[in-house]
């Protein structure tokens, strides 16, 4: 396929979650700001992608247009894995995690989009043999650092239809108090983002060994690449989970060589793309370790991790940030049946980004 086009830009829709929205990102985050990415063919046939943008859009999205757009306009790609590589190796200069790698994921991700409606095929099934269409998900809570306010959420989350939450709590208090406001009937799964040293995080395990149905324990320790120090913590009660924060099939590959974990939790907006994500779960599928893609997107990410999750049987559960945007960057109504998600025939990723609301809340 000829490229034409590739356009980029920045939407960011404002939500609510009942909380402070302070705790997990470096200031008060209240928008989800996506970076989306459009590539256009020669033929006319147009692919979306979204490269990971919370807090830093600005700088992904630069990347995409200074160095990635003039490699890729004009160019014939037939595989996407292989401009995938190519443009990693092109670009390795620039790190090889974080803005740069957010950047070749977005167009990796629309590139993929792109080839699939080509095919005249789901994304899904241009990609693999799993074709599981109804991926189930978890209420992914933001941190409320609160113990009255976190209950109500998790309530109000499985009155809403979920029957399966994530905390992000740092502290004991209230993650002990959701647990007893479910009175340990839902799974909970605890992400602490790396907040806890090693030695509060063999502690607080203890602890949570002792509670019943904590589905596992993502994140615990900084740095997250210390796969020693995880492996450490690995134990026979609570799984440990970690992934989001780590770069291509290598270090994931690494990661798995070393037994740092459980499950795995690639991030397809942030580690290479749907190419990279590919591999991850092939090497996942080697280390028989279960996949947890990370996932707390609206846009183009989200479809991309719906169809990786259908195509690849390894998939546990996929994310789903349990947050009220202000407007949908993508109506999921069509696919959506209560906690799961129902993939159809729609060649792609199957949806596609909504302009009125791409125009309402474009960031200039
Ligand atoms: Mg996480």
């Amino acid at each position: 396929m000829k490229i034409r086009s590739v356009q980029t830009r920045v939407v960011e829709i404002p939500f609510t979650d009942s909380g402070k929205g302070q705790g997990i990102t470096p200031t008060t985050w209240n928008t989800l700001e996506t970076v989306l990415v459009r590539v256009e063919d020669s033929d006319g046939h147009v692919g979306w992608g979204e490269a990971f943008g919370y807090f830093v859009a600005d700088a992904t999205r630069s990347v995409v247009e200074r160095l990635i757009k003039p490699l890729l306009e004009g160019q014939e790609v037939d595989s996407v894995a292989t401009w995938n590589l190519r443009t990693q190796r092109q670009l390795h200069l620039f790190g090889r995690y974080g803005i740069t790698m957010f950047a070749i994921s977005g167009v990796d991700m629309a590139l993929w989009d792109l080839y699939a409606k080509r095919a005249g095929k789901p994304l899904y099934e241009v990609l693999g043999k799993g074709r599981k269409t109804r991926l189930p998900t978890y209420a992914s809570l933001v941190r409320y650092n609160d113990t009255e306010v976190a209950p109500q959420i998790c309530r109000q989350a499985i009155d809403d239809g979920f029957d399966s939450l994530k905390l992000h709590e740092i502290e004991m208090a209230p993650i002990e108090a959701c647990h007893q406001a479910m009175a340990g009937q839902v799974p909970i799964s605890i992400d602490v983002n790396c907040s806890w040293d090693i030695t509060s995080a063999r502690d607080n395990l203890q602890r949570l060994q002792q509670m019943n149905n904590i589905s596992w324990l993502e994140e615990p320790i900084f740095p997250p690449e210390d796969f020693a120090a995880l492996n450490s913590l690995r134990n026979a009660q609570v799984p440990i989970a970690a992934g989001e924060n780590w770069c291509t099939e290598q270090q994931f590959r690494q990661a798995m060589q070393a037994g740092a974990v459980d499950y795995v939790q690639p991030s397809v907006s942030k580690v290479g793309g749907v190419s990279e994500f590919i591999k991850i779960m092939h090497a996942a599928d080697q280390y028989q370790t279960g996949v947890l893609p990370h996932s707390p997107y609206f846009g183009p990410g989200f479809l991309a991790t719906l169809h990786l999750a259908a195509a690849f049987p390894q998939t546990m559960q996929v994310e789903y940030l349990y947050v009220e945007p202000a407007a949908w960057l993508i109506d999921l109504q069509p696919i959506r049946q209560g906690p799961e998600f129902v993939l159809g025939e729609q060649p792609g990723i199957g949806l596609s980004p909504d302009e009125d609301v791409i125009a309402r809340f474009l960031r200039p």
